[in-house]
């Protein structure tokens, strides 16, 4: 069985918890295709260049431990503009998207250019702050020295990044189902998300 389910939205609207939660439901493989763009951001702040990394990018590498920081974000959304780079990330997506059994994506493009044809597709978002405040709160529990204002000021700039490219940049494909966060819990998004999708299966 093939089976597409496309997740995008800006960070920390609680995309990963979701797709994770869909895959376990659904017994579907996932892939959080932030983890890509991550692994070629961090190879330039060693002074790779961006294709090249890109270009001999394993599938092991999104394993590697120091991806989650914001250094890494940022340098993420950096590498993210070029389209060389996301052309070399295109048919690794595209392959995990058709496995057997079922795939859960989750990024920025994922319903708009790598999986159009993708079964569903959620676009799950919430305001800045609220996204700001859980990422405040995630960095602080892990012991990081940042301020609330940094937080919200280092989303706002991913968002305009993300958004505001001329290479797939995010925004909701015109068929997909929107998720507002902001006032919702994990476990009232996980539901809905799963209603949705169960709603499209049926
Ligand atoms: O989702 P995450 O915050 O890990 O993504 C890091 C960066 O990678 C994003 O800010 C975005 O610039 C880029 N990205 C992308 N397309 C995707 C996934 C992530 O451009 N499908």
């Amino acid at each position: 069985m093939r089976f597409t389910i496309a997740i995008d939205g800006p960070a920390a609207a609680g995309k990963g918890t979701i797709s994770k939660a869909v895959a376990a439901h659904f017994g579907f493989a996932h892939l959080d295709t932030g983890l890509l763009y991550r692994a070629v951001g961090a190879r330039t702040l060693d002074g790779t260049d961006a294709v090249a990394a890109a270009r001999a990018l394993q599938a092991g590498d999104i394993e590697a431990e120091n991806l989650r920081t914001a250094e890494v974000a940022q340098a993420a959304s950096k590498v993210a503009v070029i389209p060389e780079v996301r052309a070399a990330l295109v048919d690794f997506q595209r392959a995990f998207a058709r496995r057997a059994g079922g795939a859960v994506l989750d990024g920025r493009d994922i319903g708009t250019v790598i999986c159009p044809e993708a079964e569903a597709k959620l676009f799950v978002t919430a305001s800045a702050e609220v996204r700001a405040e859980r990422r405040f709160l995630e960095l602080e529990a892990k012991g990081a020295e940042v301020t609330r204002a940094q937080v919200l000021a280092d989303v706002k700039e991913r968002d305009a990044r993300d958004m505001d490219r001329s290479e797939a940049p995010l925004k909701p494909a015109g068929d997909a189902v929107l998720i507002d966060t902001s006032a919702l819990s994990i476990d009232e998004a996980v539901a809905k998300a799963i209603a949705t999708i169960e709603a499209r299966i049926a």
